[in-house]
């Protein structure tokens, strides 16, 4: 009987064997009455238990927070790709005119603003990331 206060009173489940067997280990703690082994004292695993669950809604609220951004990131992409055909079509008649001018023509100011509204439209898309 000495030997058995001695040893850890938690029962654990060893490969091979059906039924849990006595815990082998050193007790070194009593709590509730029982002597533990100090990975088997209840104090222990609580504490255990709980780093785990810190450990776990750190990594969760950065699963989240990754989801977050990348969500983000994909609405600035079809927000510039939205933006992409207008900022074409300007530079296109900003080629043109420059080219007529070249050749002798007036310069032309007709495509000038709606250039420049989606020029500032672009840059505020630039500034919000
Ligand atoms: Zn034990």
């Amino acid at each position: 009987m000495t030997t058995t206060q001695q040893t850890c009173s938690e029962s654990v489940h060893r490969d091979g064997l059906r039924s849990p067997t006595r815990c082998s280990k050193q007790a070194t703690k009593t709590e509730n009455g029982r002597r533990y082994c100090t990975i088997h004292a209840p104090s222990y695993i609580k504490a255990k238990q709980a780093e785990w669950d810190i450990k776990f809604q750190e990594s969760l609220a950065a699963a989240h927070q990754k989801e977050a951004d990348n969500k983000a990131d994909k609405m600035e992409q079809a927000r510039r790709a939205a933006c992409y055909p207008a900022l074409l079509e300007s530079l296109e008649q900003a080629v043109v005119a420059t080219e007529n001018y070249n050749r002798g023509d007036r310069w032309d100011y007709d495509w000038l603003e709606a250039a420049r509204d989606v020029l500032a439209k672009a840059k505020d898309m630039k500034e919000t990331e």
